[in-house]
């Protein structure tokens, strides 16, 4: 599963729909500040199902929609197109019938977002799953935002032990130990209770 192209229409800055392919080989993005270059990396992060809107530096998530400039005005709607080469079937079960998968993700102000997997609807969860299934997605310690390594330099241990759980994929089993624990305090409750009674009991 390898990423070929990604399309962008009227996201952020990229009013225009605007195409950029994804070669073989390293891929670098060079331009000015504030040309959109962490728009880019938002917008693959968006398209994979990200629903954080500060993780897309908004306060909503349809300020991902182009807001207007001094010569252009608003839109109404944004759209991504992430399309992937499935040519050698990686894809998980489910998605793997074809050879180029196109994942859609349109939002329409005061409508939401809707996903499109090859033209047909799907539910946000479907693509979620997809790209954790792939071991990639909006959430991956792959995708690094701008400022994300001084925070890490910067962090107290605990919150760096965090990134590090979960690029060795065992976060979801910090989860369930929690959820443990939770179980077992409940459980060590009612035998205390069960002591009162029996005590009252006897
Ligand atoms: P730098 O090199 O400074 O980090 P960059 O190339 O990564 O910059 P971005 O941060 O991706 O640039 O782009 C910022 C630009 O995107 C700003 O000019 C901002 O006004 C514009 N922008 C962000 N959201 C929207 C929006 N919803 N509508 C229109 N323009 C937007």
């Amino acid at each position: 599963m390898r990423f070929t192209r990604l399309r962008l229409n009227g996201f952020k800055s990229f009013v225009d729909p605007t195409d950029l392919v994804i070669q073989d080989g390293l891929t670098g993005v060079v331009g000015p500040n504030g040309c959109g270059k962490s728009n880019l990396l938002e917008a693959l992060r968006w398209v994979m199902g990200e629903n954080r809107p500060t993780a897309m530096r908004g306060d909503g998530m349809e300020d991902v929609i182009f807001a207007g400039a001094a010569t252009r005005g608003a839109r109404n709607f944004a759209e991504v197109v992430l399309q992937i080469d499935n040519t050698e079937r990686l894809a998980p079960a489910g998605f793997n019938d074809a050879d180029t998968l196109d994942i859609t993700r349109r939002i329409t102000r005061d409508a939401g977002s809707a996903y499109k997997l090859n033209g047909k609807d799907v539910r946000a969860r479907d693509v979620q799953m997809l790209f954790a299934d792939a071991s990639t997605g909006a959430h991956s310690p792959a995708l690094v935002r701008q400022g994300q390594i001084s925070e890490l330099i910067n962090a107290r241990p605990k919150a760096r032990r965090r990134v590090l759980e979960e690029a060795a994929g065992i976060s979801g089993l910090y989860q369930r130990r929690h959820e443990a624990e939770l179980k077992l305090k409940g459980a060590e409750g009612n035998l205390t209770r069960v002591d009162d009674v029996l005590e009252q009991l006897g």
